[in-house]
């Protein structure tokens, strides 16, 4: 709930937010009653006379010759409803925020008092929710990205992300997951251009479709031309160009590069391309939303007769990823929309094969007719997180479109030439997002795998401090995350101590018997003790458990 109001030149201070709390509550404890009442453009004008926010509001919002207004206590207000029978139903009530935002309107702009508040039918269940967001925001990314030095955001770069050594890391390894799959199941990846002529999106249909999420600019001679009185000439018309908002046509243009024969296909290509998309830059917000991300994107060009294969591959795919990521997920075949492109026989027919592909699967999926894409049906994937929350990452899209708008084809068996079918699919979506979902889902506590605190090495005095350096340069040459602690001024359980808060996933303690010996002992980031291990044995058992993505490395040390 946020009704604003005008309150002339005064301003709603935070400070305040317990006292209009207490007045709800008052309220709430009275049950006063919510009356409806529909009223005609007039009353509603006699009604509001003394608002002029009101007034401006009914002229602009009042289509129909009534309206409803909602009466509670001293209070008439516009309001569409529905309301609750009484206030007495408001069990739990909490203001949130004070904020004054700006009525833009015909006249000059007035500033308007918004309070926000939230209401529940029972006290426990306000408590309930103000439990768990303590918890989302103790998890939040944007949290555990400046704790750990992850990554961080600058004015000077609006919707873009800085990924510093650590958080660069973890991207590594998530980029580095999806290529290690790459190889697996026959993916190619291909590296293309950002910038593109306005042609090319012309020609994929994003000018029309899209246009308003694209950055678009001027290649430089543009305004020389403009100046161009001083007897240059002004050349060919230079193009605008856009900053690719997806990768799909300049997949396009390679599959169109040279003629292709049936025995190339499927060809499937992938592509960590960087994208831009012009999001509203009110709706920038951590990783979540960006301008600038790169997606594990890929673009699948088959046959007809092929199809079926490669939604299996793709759900294949997408099931092994995630579980080595935790997440359990649920799919959904969106069908033929109502303002669709293309045969209603081909997307029958596309319709079916997904679901053949889905019920082959195996996993449950729920069905949302007319929601697919005016392209192609789609399978829409929803994963869930550690904490049950859902995120949407992956999609399988297909696309009749693009082929035909790009003539894109094939020489078939027989010969003749034939068109192939498009498949856009993404595991992960936008790594960015991905890599922020997951710092939430493990609350900074990463698997080893993914981790950019893996192993801290701790000299028990300064006589071992150069055997401990020698011992971080094994784990780092080999490509371990390695850091050292020889801040011998404090005690070593402490430092201990605070190599597990930093959830460094092993820590190597070395003291003198550990030098001579060539051995480290070993603390995992849960104070369990593996012991005294030869050095090289434990570089070796860490690099296995690395590559194997286990997600309890600790355990099975
Ligand atoms: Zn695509």
């Amino acid at each position: 709930m946020h009704p604003p109001h005008t309150c002339d030149n005064r301003t709603v201070q935070g400070s305040e937010l317990s006292v209009l709390e207490q007045i709800c509550r008052e309220i709430a404890a009275a049950s006063q009653p919510f009356r409806r009442l529909e009223v005609s453009r007039d009353q509603l004008q006699q009604l509001f006379k003394d608002n002029p926010f009101k007034l401006r509001l009914i002229q602009e919002k009042v289509a129909g010759p009534t309206a409803t207004v909602y009466g509670c206590g001293m209070l008439v207000d516009l309001c569409r409803g529905p309301h609750l029978r009484h206030t007495g139903q408001i069990g739990g009530l909490k203001l949130l925020t004070n904020s004054a935002s700006l009525w833009r309107s015909s006249g000059a702009p007035e500033i308007l008092q918004r309070v926000s508040g939230i209401s529940f039918p029972t006290a426990e269940l306000l408590r309930d929710w103000e439990t768990q967001k303590e918890e989302a925001l103790l998890r939040d990314h944007r949290r555990i990205g400046k704790e750990q030095e992850l990554f961080f955001f600058h004015e000077l770069s609006p919707g873009s992300c800085f990924f510093l050594p650590r958080g660069t890391r973890v991207y590594n390894a998530l980029v580095a997951f999806i290529r290690a799959e790459y190889a697996r199941r026959g993916f190619s990846e291909v590296r293309t251009p950002t910038l593109f002529s306005t042609k090319l999106w012309q020609l994929s249909g994003h000018w029309e479709h899209y246009k308003e999420d694209m950055f678009t600019l001027q290649p430089p001679g543009t305004n020389r031309a403009a100046s161009a009185q001083s007897g240059h000439s002004a050349g060919p018309p230079v193009d605008t160009l856009a900053l690719k908002p997806m990768n799909c046509p300049a997949h396009c243009l390679m599959f169109a590069h040279r003629p292709r024969s049936w025995r190339e296909l499927p060809v499937r290509l992938a592509d960590f391309g960087v994208l831009h998309r012009a999001e509203a830059s009110g709706s920038l917000g951590g990783l979540t939303r960006l301008w600038r991300f790169q997606q594990d994107d890929a673009h699948i060009f088959c046959a007809p007769d092929q199809l079926e294969a490669e939604i299996q591959g793709c759900l294949d795919f997408l099931r092994s990823v995630y579980q080595v990521l935790g997440f359990s997920f649920r799919l959904a075949l969106s069908t033929r929309p109502s303002g669709f492109l293309g045969e209603p026989s081909l997307w029958e027919q596309a319709e079916q094969i997904l679901q053949r592909a889905l019920e082959e699967f195996g996993e449950p999926w729920d069905l949302n007719p007319g929601d697919g894409a005016f392209y192609g049906p789609k399978i829409d994937v929803r994963l869930h997180d550690a904490l049950g929350r859902p995120h949407q990452c992956g999609t399988i899209q297909l696309d009749f479109q693009l082929p035909l708008r790009f003539g894109l084809q094939y020489k078939g068996q027989a010969g003749a030439p034939e068109r192939p079918v498009l498949i856009h699919r993404a595991v992960l979506g936008s790594v960015e997002r991905l890599l922020g979902v997951l710092a939430e889902s493990c609350g900074g506590r990463w698997p080893l795998w993914l981790s950019p605190f893996q192993v801290v090495v701790i000299p028990v005095g300064p006589e071992q401090e150069v055997y401990a350096r020698q011992v971080q340069q094994s784990l780092q040459a080999a490509g371990l995350a390695g850091d050292l602690d020889a801040d011998c001024g404090m005690t070593l359980s402490r430092r201990v101590r605070r190599a597990q808060l930093t959830h460094y996933n092993f820590q190597f303690v070395v003291g003198q018997k550990e030098q001579s010996k060539r051995t480290v002992n070993i603390r995992t980031r849960d104070n369990r003790r593996l012991g005294e291990r030869d050095l090289t044995e434990a570089v070796q058992r860490l690099l296995e458990l690395q590559n194997t993505r286990v997600p309890n490395a600790e355990d099975l040390f």
